[in-house]
């Protein structure tokens, strides 16, 4: 199957997880995570009217993004992958949404870098549900405080919380942990939920799921 017909099969299953769970059509957003396929492969998958896209590194959506966003203006581009103090200057000016923002000074950063160019970014605060130390996010019991810290010291509008559960254990644990911290901290999005997991993330309330190889196929 090509990358259109999965993308069809993604959004039917996301929409029979949704009345499952009794929530109202389309209340899950789908991102199509295109990191590793060329324009050439997203495309199409553009041209069947899907429109949120994620990618994990500033520095490949560079080289693909600002081409197909200036030819489809609508695209909302979120960055999934760990972002260094380094790139948030050109993190800003390219995503609508960056979702790892998971420490205080890239969070300072990203302020910096909001108010000189005057673009806004949606936030997401990453929470390393699982504490695994080679994982980037927010430990869970610093969560709460770190998105307070990000609107009161950094003047940040914190919109939700991303986590990636470890790979080899239930996500439902880990998605229950990020719906609760979201309710605590006093935002209402949640971005949870991958190729393997989404049905079950929007059982748990996903706001928004990252899916890859099920439209893009392998990597
Ligand atoms: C790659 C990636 C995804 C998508 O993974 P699939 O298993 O291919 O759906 C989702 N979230 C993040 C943070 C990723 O890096």
């Amino acid at each position: 199957m090509n990358a259109v017909e999965q993308l069809a099969i993604v959004k039917e299953k996301i929409a029979a997880a949704e009345r499952e769970a009794k929530r109202p059509t389309g209340s899950a957003t789908l991102v199509a995570v295109s990191k590793t396929f060329d324009a050439d492969a997203i495309r199409p998958v553009i041209e069947a009217g899907q429109r949120v896209f994620g990618e994990n590194r500033v520095q490949e959506a560079q080289g693909k993004w600002p081409a197909l966003k200036a030819e489809f203006p609508d695209i909302e581009l979120h960055l999934i992958g760990p972002l260094q103090s380094n790139k948030a200057k050109e993190a800003v000016a390219l995503f609508d949404a960056i979702e790892t923002v998971d420490r205080e000074k890239i969070a300072a950063e990203l302020a910096k870098e909001i108010a000189r160019q005057g673009r806004m970014p949606k936030l997401y605060v990453q929470v390393n549900t699982g504490s695994e130390p080679q994982k980037a996010g927010i430990e869970p019991r610093e969560a709460v405080a770190f998105v307070r810290r990000c609107r009161e010291t950094h003047g940040l509008a914190i919109e939700g919380l991303m986590c990636i559960p470890p790979l080899d254990e239930n996500p439902g644990p880990h998605f229950a942990l990020l719906a609760k911290l979201a309710k605590e901290a006093g935002v209402d999005k949640l971005s949870m939920g991958m190729s393997g997991d989404y049905e079950l993330a929007v059982a748990f309330g996903a706001t928004s799921v990252r899916v890859g190889s099920a439209i893009f196929g392998a990597r």
